[in-house]
This record gives structure tokens, C-alpha cells and sequence, in this order.
């Protein structure tokens, strides 16, 4: 699926790279021992050393390179066995210390690759650059007094993995799901909660254009976009605005933007600044960081099935479609409750079930999976009662509305409402009669070789008796009586 944008000059293509920014899952930051939670009250959480206090020293805090070395693993990374922290030197009232201890030169993590599932089947592979561990800056509140800023430190020190892709995307959809896959992986590996309203996941989006098959031109980057809509959004503004500045004979200049999300569009906020601006060098407080090749192979033995596995294990052992298993994987939840319906059943009943009706309903409420009105061990119960021909699929679909509504588990619901099958042959036989009597006609037709007027039986019985009859049982009997029965 090709994402161009015409000009008098010819089509261009969009080149997208992202930078994003995933807080590491971890009780202590990257090097103090004070809290990350989510909400604390301002400067709640600052050790001496995150408020950058003379003389304080930062310790790694090991649970974080586990987290980040695993990240690595799960993007099918190189790790880096020695890796170095480096000061990157800014001047901001939120960096009480000066500078942001980042790595640079030698990250942990090197070159990777993530799968795209998107929505025309096709998955190309993003390749990821690199990722580093840097801790985060604190926060200047700028809306809390009409003269002063205040400053908030509880994020000084948190751990932060900087996940750096190739500029491999060509449309705002490839860079979506990029960034919805990424989250995905994450979540599975439990490295970062992918929050993106609560800032534990930002993005930083690299935008550039040219006529395809032309070296790179300069890109624009756009800076701590929150959520996966509003880059889409801030892409295929940038996209635009630059091909519009080269149609006219104007340039684009290499800067860092910011997105509005009201006017849903780009501004300038400084020019773009380059890596030797940062004076980087190796934070003489900390040692190279070296991990042995036993520590990262016991990490990798412990991975999790990750959502590719997850959804190749749905279409092997499953057979389910390449569409169906990608969208129950996506989220972690919905794997979940997926297993649980389809435990000891037909899964691919059970995927129908979840991806048409459970989903439906669920973007009409507006509810998560893990907010669902009907449970994985309800749902299940109802497709029993369809496999024991107690009701029939279609019945199937008013117990479930019922089950929605209601809350109650679907036997009783059937139970209550009489909607049990009738698989009785002496009572479907009547009804199959009645039809037959009924329309001579037809059944003339029927006789004469058309096939297709069988509907019209089905649906004269089915009216009779109130969609219980087993439709099998219906169709054999039709056939029979029909095939049989004396010609008039
Ligand atoms: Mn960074």
C-alpha cells in the first residue's frame, strides 16, 4: 500500500524514522533508590542524588539493565555485552545536574527489527537502530502561578529506554502501527505499561520527503508526540507542509517542531541541534557497563511468547486466518481472554465469536476487553450450548445480546426464555408438513431441480416454530419428506 503525495514536480514519498521514549517498569529509578509511581504529589520522590546534590553519586540499578537488555531481546536486538554512559550537557531549570546521563557511542542494544501487522495483511519489517538507556529530566510547571514556574522532580532519574527505528516507514499507517506494535511487544514483556497519557511512552517523529529513489533530503523533527492518532496526525501535516515548501520554491530547514494537536498542526520550536552540541563523554562517576554473555542468555531463556509467536501459534495449531490471530494478539489481554474462551473448544468458533460479536460490542460501549459486560467463561458456556445443539447459532446471537444486557450466564437466560432447540423430531416433523402443505408450489419447484427454494421451507418451519428447530434436523427432514413424497 503506497502512501504518495502529488506535486507539479511528480509524486513523493514520506520517510519516517521515530525516536521513542519507554519508561522502564521498575520500583526505583535508573540511579537512586526513590519511587517512579505514577501521581505522587510534586518533589515527593527525589532522592539527593535525582535533585543532583554535590558530591551524591549514581548507583545502576540492575533491575533496569535486566528490563532493557530483555527489551533488546524482544526486538530480536543485538546486545551489547559492554556499553558505556555518557553526559549529555543541556542547560534546563528540570536538570538540576546539567546534563542527562544517557549512553551514546556505545548503547546496549544494537540493531533489531519489528514486524508490522497491517490491516491489508502485508508485514513489512521496521528495522530498529539501536536502544539506550538515559534517565529522564524533571518537569517545569509553567500553569500553576501566572509569574513563576515551578519545578517538579519526581521524574529526575526514572529510567527511560530510547528506542531508535530505521527510517523505514513510508506512510502515517506504517508509523502507527509501528507504534502500536512496539507497545504491544512491550506490554508482553512487561518492560514499560505503553501508557502513552501518562507519558510513559512519547514520541519523537523524523519526518523528511522526496521523489522516490532520490537520496534523503532534510528531515523535521517533531518532539514528545503522546499518542499513536496525533503522530499519524503530525506526519502527514509535516509530509504537506514540506512538499508544499519544495512546490514552491522554498526549502526545508532541518529544526525540531512541535505538533498542536488542536489545530493539528506543526510549529517551529528551535533549530535542529546536532550531536556535538551535546558535549558527550563517558560519565566519569560510572564504569563501562559489562554484562557477561550467561546473564543475557538466561534473560533471553526467559522470555514470554511474544505477539509474532503468539500469532503463528494461532494460525498452526488453530488454523486460524493470518487477520483474525493478528488482531487477537495485538493486546495481551485479549489473547488472554481469547485462550480462555477457546480452552477445550473450536477456536475458530471462538475467534468468530470474540472478533465479531465480543468486539462489537465492545467498541459500542466504548469498553476495554478487561471491562467486558460478558466474561471469557460465560462466553464459552454459550458456544456449549451451541456444540450441544441445546440452541442453534442464530438463538445464540439473541442469549449473547441478552448476556450484554443482563450479566446472567447464558443457561439460565435460555432457560428463562424457552429457547431451548427443539430436537425433537415428532414436533419439527409437524412444522415440516405444515411447510410442505403449504407451498406445493415450491416444493414443485424443488422437485423440478431448485435447489435454493429449500430456504423458503427452512424459513416457513423456522417462523413456526420460533427459530428453535434444530436446523439440521429442519434441512434433513425437508429433504427427505420432499425427495420422497408422492408426486401430486
Ligand atoms: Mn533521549
Amino acid at each position: 500500500m503506497t502512501y504518495l503525495i502529488a506535486g507539479e514536480s511528480g509524486d513523493w514519498e514520506v520517510v519516517i524514522g521515530l525516536e521513542v521514549h519507554a519508561q522502564i517498569v521498575s520500583a526505583a529509578k535508573l540511579f537512586s533508590g526513590a519511587a517512579t509511581g505514577f501521581g505522587a504529589p510534586p518533589n515527593a520522590q527525589v532522592s539527593l542524588v535525582d535533585a543532583a546534590m554535590p558530591g551524591m553519586l549514581p548507583v545502576i540499578n540492575e533491575h533496569c539493565v535486566t528490563q532493557a537488555v530483555r527489551t533488546g531481546l524482544g526486538l530480536n536486538a543485538a546486545i551489547n555485552l559492554t556499553s558505556v554512559f555518557e553526559r549529555k550537557n543541556y542547560f534546563y531549570a528540570d536538570l538540576p545536574a546539567g546534563y542527562q546521563i544517557s549512553q551514546y557511542a556505545q548503547p546496549v542494544v544494537g540493531e533489531g527489527s519489528v514486524i508490522l501487522d497491517l490491516a491489508d495483511g502485508s508485514t513489512p519489517t521496521i528495522g530498529i537502530e539501536r536502544l539506550h538507556m538515559e534517565m529522564d529530566a524533571g518537569k517545569s510547571l509553567h500553569d500553576q502561578d501566572p509569574r513563576r514556574t515551578f519545578i517538579d522532580l519526581n521524574r529526575s532519574g526514572v529510567a527511560l529506554m530510547e528506542i531508535v527505528s530505521k527510517p523505514d516507514m513510508r506512510s502515517p499507517e506504517e508509523a502507527g502501527a509501528y507504534l502500536r506494535k512496539l507497545r504491544s511487544i512491550l506490554r508482553y514483556l512487561g518492560t514499560c505499561d505503553g501508557n502513552m497519557e501518562e507519558g510513559s511512552m512519547r514520541c519523537d517523529v523524523n519526518v523528511s520527503v522526496r521523489h522516490p529513489g532520490e537520496d534523503l533530503r532534510t528531515r523535521t523533527e517533531i518532539k514528545n508526540v503522546n499518542s499513536v492518532r496525533f503522530a499519524m496526525q503530525a506526519i502527514e501535516y509535516e509530509a504537506n507542509r514540506q512538499v508544499e515548501a519544495y512546490e514552491t520554491g522554498g526549502d526545508v530547514v532541518q529544526e525540531t517542531r512541535l505538533f498542536d494537536a488542536q489545530k493539528g498542526e506543526t510549529r517551529p520550536m528551535r533549530s535542529k541541534e546536532y550531536a556535538h552540541d551535546y558535549r558527550y563523554f563517558p560519565d566519569p562517576d560510572l564504569l563501562p557497563l559489562v554484562l557477561s554473555q550467561d546473564y543475557v542468555d538466561a534473560i533471553q531463556a526467559n522470555l514470554p511468547e511474544l505477539p509474532d509467536q503468539r500469532k503463528d501459534r494461532y494460525m498452526a495449531a488453530d488454523g486460524l486466518s493470518a487477520y483474525d490471530a493478528g488482531v487477537l494478539v495485538a493486546e495481551k489481554e485479549t489473547a488472554e481472554f481469547f485462550e480462555r474462551v477457546a480452552k477445550g473448544r473450536d477456536a475458530k468458533t471462538a475467534a468468530n465469536w470474540v472478533t465479531g460479536a465480543l468486539f462489537g460490542t465492545l467498541n459500542r460501549l466504548d469498553l476495554a476487553i478487561t471491562e467486558s459486560p460478558v466474561t471469557a467463561d460465560s462466553l464459552g458456556q454459550l458456544l456449549d450450548l451451541i456444540a450441544d445443539d441445546t440452541i442453534s447459532g442464530r438463538i445464540a446471537k439473541d442469549v449473547f445480546e441478552a448476556m450484554v444486557e443482563t450479566g446472567k450466564n447464558p443457561a439460565a437466560i435460555v432457560e428463562e426464555k424457552g429457547l431451548r432447540q427443539i430436537t425433537d423430531t415428532g414436533a419439527i416433523e409437524a412444522a415440516v408438513d405444515e411447510a410442505i402443505a403449504a407451498g406445493p408450489e415450491q416444493a414443485a419447484q424443488f422437485r423440478a431441480g431448485n435447489e435454493k427454494v429449500i430456504g423458503w421451507f427452512v424459513g416457513q418451519v423456522m417462523k413456526a416454530t420460533q427459530g428453535k428447530a434444530n436446523p439440521q434436523a429442519v434441512n434433513k427432514l425437508l429433504r427427505r419428506k420432499l425427495e420422497t413424497e408422492d408426486q401430486p
